[in-house]
């Protein structure tokens, strides 16, 4: 078979038409509801017309699939896509090479916000990516049962090439809710808006509403008067691998006497898993993405088993991305939600797969340690340190000072031995100790800082 042959094959097979998915609510609003065999049937549409979208344009997909030797005939649906070769997060840097949108078709230039020291990623978007964002962050913000009559605070950078906080915005405007584009600013700022505009929901970081209601309440004022009636939690997660709120999201709940709703996003992914009003998951959209939960060995898990997020968004059109690995650790939680939604949710992220330990021959996440230890009376603060052992281990040690420092510390490694199972190694350290080396921010919430010296 000649070149030529073969590539117009491969485009019949994937289907000509395979330019921008049209998003709307309305369009997409039964398939919430449907059977897996009609999801199955639209998911399959959108991810050939998207793998021929992407293969026509992609630089980077083109020579990837020709150096696999991947027969680009034999993937005719999503239960095909264990054939397609995984993209690393390094394959991103190289931007210019999975930019699939030419330069007058470019509105937006975004950067990833650069976690654990990597460098931050440019992500050029299309008009029709905004008008996906604007419908992913829509049906999220839907989803916890926000409407049009609802006022949104968004707490979240809507500038500095952020895409977070443009998203929400877009989202809530589309939904015709009263948006207050609270951005960056500081704690005050923030409490000082609520009391101007009023909002119902507030849109942010965890911590930072912690923040904000702690400077309410160092003012002499209560943030359970201000008619706040949910919080959407971005970037951390609000609950543990067993589901339960993490210490944190109790006092959020209480302090603002509030419903807390969970979702997990990234830049790279342009797709949000919200909680629904029944708070058991990020209900995953199967128009929007195909997400697929892999082991170690890079074969997908059964549900309820943990393994790397891995993602495919669909409809993208400036750097669509191909199972693209996280870095996530989560696991799926399958059956219908109780309300009578289909998708399959996405559980808590438990940690990054670069921060996972082999421990005592199990696995554990500085996270996890954290949610045991977050919120306890009796913990002051500490920092963890992971280092590598000679025979390839790695090892664990706590720093941990105690509120009381006359007290001894058999508690703590009841606790840990009780929650996590292991109980890593425990150096006691003074509260001043603590103090220096823990950052300021993560002090206030008394979180523990994780040091990577492996
Ligand atoms: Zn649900």
């Amino acid at each position: 078979m000649n070149k030529q042959k073969k590539a117009d094959d491969a485009n019949d097979h994937l289907g000509k038409n395979f330019l921008v998915a049209d998003f709307s609510a309305q369009k997409y609003a039964e398939l919430q509801f449907a059977s897996p065999a009609e999801v199955n049937e639209v998911q399959n549409r959108l991810f050939l017309q998207h793998l021929g979208y992407t293969l026509a344009r992609s630089p980077f997909y083109k020579k990837l699939y020709a150096q696999e030797k991947i027969d680009i005939t034999k993937i005719k649906g999503v239960a095909d896509i264990g054939q397609l070769p995984l993209t690393h997060k390094a394959d991103l840097l190289l931007t210019q090479n999975l930019v699939c949108a030419d330069k007058n078709e470019i509105v937006d230039i975004s950067l990833t916000s650069a976690t654990s020291g990597t460098t931050p990623t440019l992500i050029p978007l299309t008009s029709t990516d905004l008008s996906r964002l604007a419908y992913n962050e829509e049906i999220a913000i839907a989803m916890t049962g926000v409407n049009q009559t609802d006022t949104l605070l968004v707490c979240a950078a809507l500038d500095r090439c952020f895409m977070a906080g443009i998203a929400y915005f877009l989202g809530g405007v589309k939904l015709s809710a009263s948006m207050v584009r609270g951005g960056s600013g500081s704690a005050a700022q923030h409490w000082e808006l609520i009391k101007l505009t009023q909002p119902t929901v507030i849109v942010g970081v965890p911590s930072l509403m912690y923040k904000i209601g702690k400077h309410g309440l160092d003012n002499n004022e209560n943030p359970k008067d201000w008619g706040i009636k949910k919080l959407i939690a971005i970037g951390e997660p609000t609950k543990n691998a067993k589901m339960d709120l993490l210490p944190i999201s109790r006092e959020l709940e209480s302090m603002w006497n509030a419903k807390i709703y969970s979702t997990y996003a990234s830049s790279e992914m342009a797709t949000t898993f919200c909680e629904c009003e029944a708070r058991n998951g990020g209900h995953t959209r199967p128009e929007l993405i195909i997400v697929e939960i892999l082991g170690d060995d890079g074969l997908p898990v059964p549900a309820g088993e943990k393994g790397e997020v891995v993602v495919t968004p669909l409809g993208v059109t400036g750097m669509p991305l191909v199972r693209f690995k996280t870095g996530d650790i989560s696991y799926m939680i399958q059956g219908k939600c109780s309300c009578k939604r289909t998708s399959p949710r996405l559980a808590p992220i438990i940690g990054r797969k670069n921060q996972m330990l082999k421990y005592k021959g199990t696995t554990v996440f500085p996270n996890a340690i954290l949610a045991v230890l977050e919120g306890d009376h009796r913990f002051y603060n500490g920092y963890i340190e992971a280092q590598k052992n000679a025979d390839g281990t790695d090892r664990i040690i706590l720093y941990a000072a105690l509120t009381r420092e006359d007290v001894s510390d058999t508690w703590l490694k009841e606790i840990l031995q009780a929650k996590l199972r292991v109980v890593p190694e425990i150096n006691r350290i003074t509260r001043q100790e603590a103090d220096k080396k823990v950052c300021q921010f993560d002090k206030k919430r008394k979180r523990i800082t994780f040091f990577d010296l492996r």
